[in-house]
């Protein structure tokens, strides 16, 4: 029987060290929901780091014993692996640069090294599991070598590639002193997807520069077989958001956050701490509408959630400084007695606060200066069921390319972020319907779950077209 194999760097669950021994928390992200039915099916089997290190050949086997039982099959990195390949290649060198960062992005052999070495144990995890027939899907940035490392060993595999970030134009990755072999990495794959057209021209864009492939109808023509590239925006669990929304709970929270902030409107934010998200300029354009709009003080409050990640990077902790200086400088400023004009958390809020969130913002400002997709964008959405509220969406997320309803904006030019923001907080109540209906529409029908058939019925396409051919 042909099996699925999934691929990530991480597993769909949270592994961690507390003082009783090793917790096992299963993932709410996304992607761990939109492929739950896949990986949980009977053999199939999603194989991935478990996110902690465990030296312990005896703990180890315990781990991969607590994770069969759920389908799921550890990749263990060592100490250095994490350092090198994780936090070093793949966080320091291609998010950097696939998020137009190149300045950011270092260039360390040994990191390169680690990325080849770990891309191949993962090639050996699959291997031990996988049958000359079976179906594999392949996940992300962290493991792009290894499609064309699966093709060498199983060359009948149907192999699929998805690219959860963004794909650079050419001229940043030629910064790179290995892109060719990124690139020749992505191609061991029958389909490789990605989140917008734009994503994918850039890709064939760079096959051609860097291989001299030719492609014709995004179809990239191997030597050996074509391969199928082509866009699949990636949806959320539209109905666990929709219904999270109307819930007693999440409409307790938001009465009791409400009445905390009286009757001033509430701009959101959410993101994890990143460069790439524009937080900055976006503290920038929330002072300017104080300034430029004084009417506004006193009526409106930026809840600005900012969750912790990759701390221990510079950059980060820079960020997280400018970040915390802004807000101190911006409060400190303009705030009253009975007035605080940005709330700031750092920290992350659990499922149903969140939700809470959503319901009561009035406007979501999501503003990143690059972004592969952006889920808050479509989370804010599926919680509005009154239809009320307004998303302000950066040009530069992979969302924007669908939900042309929102007050789209660059996110550099402060003074349009400005204007939008005002237009956001003047807009009817006909006309926020009008808008969220349409977005509404589009995100519950593309949810993670459509996302996930479009990608594999894709795959198996690719396949019997090949053999057609053949
Ligand atoms: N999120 C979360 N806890 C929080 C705040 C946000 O789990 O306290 C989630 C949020 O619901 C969303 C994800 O983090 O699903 C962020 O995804 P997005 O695509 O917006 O950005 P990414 O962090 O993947 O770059």
């Amino acid at each position: 029987m042909s099996r699925t194999i999934i691929i990530s760097n991480r597993l769909p669950t949270k592994v961690q060290r507390a003082a009783t021994g090793l917790t096992f928390q299963p993932s709410e992200g996304g992607l761990a929901t939109g492929l739950g039915s896949i990986y949980r099916a009977k053999g199939n089997v999603w194989v991935g780091w478990p996110g902690l290190s465990v030296d312990d050949p005896a703990e180890q086997d315990h781990v991969r014993e607590q994770l069969s039982a759920d389908s799921m099959a550890p990749v263990f990195l060592t100490e250095a692996e994490i350092r090198d390949f994780y936090e070093g290649f793949s966080n320091s060198t291609l998010w950097p640069t696939f998020h137009y960062f190149p300045q950011y992005a270092t260039y360390e052999q040994a990191h390169w090294d680690a990325y080849v070495a770990v891309n191949e144990k993962f090639c050996q995890a699959v291997l031990a599991l996988a049958g000359p027939d079976d179906t594999i899907w392949v996940h992300d940035y962290q493991l792009l070598l290894l499609p064309e490392m699966l093709r060498r060993e199983r060359p009948e595999a149907t192999i699929g590639f998805f690219l959860h970030i963004p794909f650079p134009s050419y001229e940043l990755l030629r910064a790179l002193p290995w892109g060719t072999e990124l690139v020749r990495g992505m191609l061991g794959a029958d389909l490789i997807g990605f989140h917008t057209f734009d994503y994918m021209h850039h890709f064939l864009s760079a096959v051609s520069h860097l291989l001299g492939l030719p492609n014709h109808n995004g179809q990239v023509e191997m030597p050996d077989r074509p391969v199928l590239v082509d866009a699949f925006p990636m949806g959320i669990d539209y109905q666990r958001y929709a219904d999270a929304a109307v819930s007693e709970a999440a409409q307790q929270h938001e009465q009791a956050y409400r009445q905390a902030l009286g009757n001033a409107k509430v701009v959101l934010s959410i993101d994890r701490l990143d460069y790439s998200k524009g937080i900055a300029q976006r503290l920038h354009a929330f002072e300017a509408l104080l300034v430029r709009y004084p009417e506004w003080r006193e009526r409106v409050n930026l809840l600005m959630v900012v969750v912790p990640s990759r701390d221990q990077v510079p950059q980060y902790a820079a960020l997280k400084e400018e970040i915390d200086e802004l807000v101190g400088r911006i409060n400190a400023q303009y705030r009253t007695i009975s007035w605080n004009p940005i709330h700031y958390f750092y920290r992350s809020f659990p499922f149903g606060e969140l939700s809470a969130l959503y319901r009561l913002a009035d406007v979501a400002l999501v503003t990143p200066v690059r972004d592969g997709m952006n889920l808050v964008a479509k989370e804010f959405i599926a919680s509005k069921a009154d239809q009320r509220g307004v998303l302000v969406l950066s040009e530069r997320a992979g969302a924007a390319q669908e939900l042309a309803e929102a007050l789209l904006i660059n996110p550099t030019n402060t003074n349009q972020v400005v204007e939008a923001l005002r237009e956001a907080l003047h807009l009817p109540d006909e006309e926020q319907q009008t808008r969220m209906a349409a977005m509404q529409q589009l995100v519950r029908q593309y949810d993670v779950f459509a996302w996930t058939r479009l990608f594999m019925d894709r795959l198996t396409y690719s396949k019997i077209k090949q053999h057609t051919l053949a």
